[in-house]
C-alpha cells in the first residue's frame, strides 16, 4: 500500500492551499468554517438534512487484470464507528485510499461531506492514519506534530495532540528513534492534529501491544463521542467487535456483510453447539438444523467419538431431534457464535494466523 500525501501520511490541505499559518480555534471562527456551515445547515429549521459523511457508489479499482475493489457501495453517517473487516488482500486499503481521493477509481463515485474528497474544504475536515507514513526523522515528536497541525485551519494544540496519542513523554525524542508502536502513535497524533470530523485508520493497531491497543480504543471512542466519524480497517476480529458499531466485511473487493457485529454473527448462525455424539460429522451435516459442522480444535478424525462444533440457528430443534432419535449427546455446550466464526464462514478462510495480536485481545 502507498503512503499519504504529506509528512505524516495525513491528507489535509497542502502548504500551497493554506493562506495563513495561524491556527484558529474552530469555535472562534464559527461563520467561516466548512464545519460550521454544515452544522448550521443541519440545525436550522426547514434546512435539508446534511449529506452522508461518506457516500460511495459502485466503486471499482482494477490493477491490470486484478479487480481489487469490485462495485463497492457504502454510505456512512455522522458519528459512526465503522470497521472494514477482511482478510489480507481483500481490498481494504484500496477502498480507503479511494475514499481519501488518493487513488482514482476505475469506475464509481465517492463523495465525502457531499463533495469531492480532493476538495480543499473536504481535506481540511479529514484525518488519515495509513499503514506507512514518513514523518521527517530528524524532527522531534513535538516538532513533527506542530509542523503537520499548521497544514490545517482548525488544529488542536500540540499538548492536546500529544496527550491523546500518549506521546507526552516522547515529545523531545527524534522521530527516527521511535519504536514501531511509538511510530504508530505518532501517526495517530498526526492524523488527529487537524481536529478532523472524519478519521480514516488503516490497520491502526498492528504494531501496538495489548495495553496500548486498549488505550487507543479509548481515544477512538472518545472521538466518536464528540460526533466524529471513524472508519478503520482491520483483520483483527476482536478489534472490530470491541470498537465498531457497524462492521462491513469485504472479500475479493466486495461487501459480503454489512451490519452490527451482532447482526453479522446472526447471519451466519445464532449459536454454536459443542457436543460428543454417536453420529458422525457427515450425518450431522445432513440434518436440516445444521449449517456447518467441524471437529473441535485438537480432535482427530481417528477418534471414535470426537468433540464436534456445530453452527446452527435452531439449537433447540437440533437437540430435540438428536434426543428424540435416541442418539448419545454428551459434553454439551451451547454458546453465542463469535465474530471470528462468522467471519470465517463469510470469507471462507481463517483470519490471518500470522497476526500476533489476534489471540492476545
Ligand atoms: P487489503 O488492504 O485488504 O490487504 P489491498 O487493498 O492492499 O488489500 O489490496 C487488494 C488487492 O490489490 C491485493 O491483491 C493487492 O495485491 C492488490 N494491489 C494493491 N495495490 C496494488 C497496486 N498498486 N498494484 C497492483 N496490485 C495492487
Amino acid at each position: 500500500m502507498t503512503t499519504g500525501t504529506h509528512p505524516g501520511g495525513g491528507c489535509g490541505p497542502t502548504v500551497d492551499d493554506v493562506t495563513t499559518t495561524s491556527v484558529p480555534s474552530r469555535r472562534e471562527t464559527p461563520t467561516t468554517t466548512a464545519s460550521a456551515t454544515t452544522a448550521a445547515a443541519t440545525t436550522a429549521e426547514g434546512s435539508p438534512p446534511a449529506p452522508a459523511v461518506i457516500q460511495a457508489a459502485g466503486l471499482t479499482k482494477r490493477y491490470g487484470d486484478l479487480v481489487a475493489v469490485d462495485s463497492l457501495s457504502l454510505t456512512i453517517g455522522q458519528g459512526d464507528i465503522v470497521a472494514i473487516l477482511g482478510p489480507n488482500g481483500a481490498g481494504k486499503s484500496t477502498t480507503i485510499e479511494m475514499l481519501l481521493g488518493l487513488r482514482t477509481p476505475t469506475h464509481g463515485s465517492v463523495r465525502v461531506f457531499g463533495a469531492d474528497p480532493n476538495a480543499k474544504a473536504t481535506r481540511a475536515r479529514v484525518g488519515a492514519m495509513l499503514q506507512e507514513s514518513h514523518a521527517p526523522e530528524t524532527l522531534t515528536v513535538a516538532e513533527a506534530v506542530d509542523l503537520v497541525r499548521h497544514y490545517y485551519p482548525y488544529a488542536l494544540g500540540v499538548e492536546d495532540i500529544l496527550r491523546r496519542a500518549d506521546l507526552l513523554e516522547k515529545r523531545d525524542n527524534r522521530v527516527g528513534q521511535l519504536s514501531g508502536g511509538q511510530q504508530q502513535r505518532l501517526n495517530f497524533a498526526l492524523a488527529i492534529a487537524g481536529d478532523p470530523d472524519l478519521l480514516f485508520l488503516d490497520e491502526p493497531t498492528a504494531a501496538l501491544d495489548v495495553a496500548a491497543r486498549h488505550l487507543f480504543w479509548e481515544q477512538v471512542r472518545g472521538l466518536a463521542a464528540q460526533g466524529k466519524t471513524i472508519l478503520f480497517s482491520t483483520h483483527n476480529l476482536a478489534e472490530a467487535d470491541a470498537l465498531a458499531d457497524r462492521v462491513v466485511v469485504i472479500n475479493h473487493g466486495r461487501v459480503v456483510a454489512d451490519g452490527t457485529s451482532a447482526e453479522i454473527k446472526a447471519t451466519v448462525a445464532a449459536r454454536t453447539v459443542r457436543l460428543v455424539t454417536d453420529l458422525n460429522a457427515a450425518a450431522l451435516a445432513a440434518l436440516p438444523e445444521v449449517r456447518h459442522v467441524e471437529l473441535a480444535a485438537g480432535e482427530s478424525r481417528e477418534d471414535a467419538h470426537p468433540m464436534l462444533v456445530i453452527q446452527t440457528s435452531t439449537p433447540e430443534a437440533l437437540l430435540a431431534r438428536l434426543f428424540g432419535a435416541g442418539h448419545r449427546v454428551e459434553e454439551l455446550t451451547v454458546s453465542d457464535t463469535d465474530l471470528e466464526t462468522a467471519f470465517i464462514h463469510l470469507v471462507g478462510a481463517a483470519a490471518d494466523p500470522s497476526d500476533p495480536t489476534e489471540s492476545a485481545s
